[in-house]
C-alpha cells in the first residue's frame, strides 16, 4: 500500500515537473533570445537551445532539433496534423527545412508528414520493419482499423536494421524488444542528452500493444529495461504521448508493467482467455493512476497468445 502512495506521488511529480518546463523553457527562451527572434509557439516545449519537442493538441509529440544544415525530426504528427507540426516547427528559432525525418514506427500518427517530407526530398530515417509496414495494408483485427499503405514518395528511404549515427552525431537504434511494434527505434541526441523512445514508453495512459505487428507486454517490459540502459540520471526521456520523463518514472513503469506481466502469464498458463484475464483485473491497484485497463489487459493478454502459446 505504502508503494502504491510512493508510485501516485512519483507520477505527479513528474507531471508537474514538464508542466513547469514549459514555463520555464518559454521564459528562458526570451531571455536568451532577444527581440529578434520570435519564441517558440505555444505546445513547444524547449529542451535545449536546438532542441524541441512540440506538442499539438491531439497529436503524438515531435522532437524538433534544429541545426545549420537544416532541422531533423522524431515523428511528424498524423497526416491531418502535420501542417500544423510544420508551421510550428518553421516558427521554432534557428528552424528551417527539414532535412531528415526518424519513424519511431509504422503508426499513422507518426508517419503523417512523410509524403510532404518525402516529396521534399527530406531523408526518411527507419527501421526495416517499419518500412516492411509501411509498404503492406494492415488491418487491426480487435476494431477492424485499416490501415492503407503509404505512397512511395512517403516511405522510408533510408532503413538500418541494428543502429546508425547521423553526421551530427545523433545517434539512433532498433529497439528490438518489441514494446510497441517490431519496428520500434529510438533517437539519441548526445550533447543535449535527450532520449526519444516513440510509442515503447508511454507518458500518458494505458500503451496500445499491436500484437497485429509484433508488439507484446513482454516487449513493453524488455524495452521499458532497454531504455534505461541506454539513459543515465540525467537523460530526459521524450515517449510518445505525453510529458518528457527521467529515470525514476521509467523504474516506477517497470515495476507496474513487470507485474501485470506476471499475473497475464499466470493465467495464460492456466488455460484462461482474455475475458477471464479482463474479469481477474490484474491491473486493479494501477487504475487510479493510469484509468481504465479493460482495453490494454485485453490486448496484451492476446499479445501472450501470439508470442507463448505452443499452438500460435
Ligand atoms: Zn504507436
Amino acid at each position: 500500500m505504502g508503494d502504491r502512495g510512493h508510485t501516485r506521488r512519483r507520477l505527479l511529480r513528474a507531471a508537474a515537473g514538464a508542466a513547469a518546463g514549459i514555463v520555464l523553457g518559454a521564459r528562458s527562451h526570451s531571455f536568451a533570445a532577444g527581440a529578434q527572434a520570435s519564441p517558440a509557439a505555444a505546445g513547444t516545449l524547449r529542451l535545449a537551445d536546438d532542441l524541441f519537442v512540440i506538442g499539438l493538441p491531439g497529436e503524438a509529440n515531435v522532437v524538433a532539433a534544429t541545426g545549420a544544415d537544416g532541422v531533423v525530426l522524431v515523428d511528424g504528427g498524423s497526416a491531418g496534423g502535420a501542417a500544423a507540426v510544420m508551421r510550428a516547427v518553421a516558427a521554432l528559432p534557428g528552424g528551417g527545412q527539414v532535412h531528415t525525418i526518424f519513424n519511431t514506427h509504422w503508426h499513422p500518427e507518426q508517419t503523417g508528414a512523410n509524403e510532404r517530407l518525402g516529396t521534399a526530398g527530406a531523408t526518411i530515417v527507419a527501421q526495416e520493419n517499419t518500412r516492411l509496414w509501411l509498404t503492406t495494408d494492415v488491418t487491426w483485427p480487435w476494431d477492424g482499423r485499416r490501415f492503407a499503405r503509404l505512397p512511395k514518395a512517403a516511405q522510408p528511404n533510408r532503413t538500418f536494421y541494428t543502429s546508425g549515427t547521423l553526421p551530427s552525431g545523433i545517434r539512433y537504434g532498433h529497439i528490438p524488444d518489441a514494446a510497441h511494434t517490431d519496428g520500434d527505434l529510438y533517437v539519441y541526441f548526445p550533447r543535449q542528452n535527450v532520449l526519444a523512445v516513440g510509442d515503447v514508453v508511454s507518458g500518458q495512459g494505458w500503451p496500445v500493444v499491436d500484437w497485429t505487428t509484433g508488439g507484446w507486454i513482454g516487449g513493453i517490459v524488455g524495452g521499458l529495461q532497454r531504455v534505461q540502459a541506454l539513459a543515465n540520471e540525467e537523460t530526459r526521456i521524450v515517449p510518445g504521448r505525453g510529458p518528457v520523463l527521467g529515470l525514476a518514472e521509467l523504474k516506477t513503469q517497470s515495476a507496474m508493467y513487470g507485474t501485470i506481466y506476471d499475473r497475464l502469464t499466470q493465467l495464460l498458463n492456466k488455460g484462461r482467455g482474455p475475458d477471464e484475464a479482463v474479469e481477474a483485473q490484474p491491473a486493479k491497484e494501477f487504475e487510479a493512476q493510469m484509468g481504465n485497463p479493460d482495453d490494454f489487459v485485453r490486448r496484451a493478454f492476446e499479445s501472450l497468445w501470439a508470442y507463448l502459446s505452443p499452438d500460435a
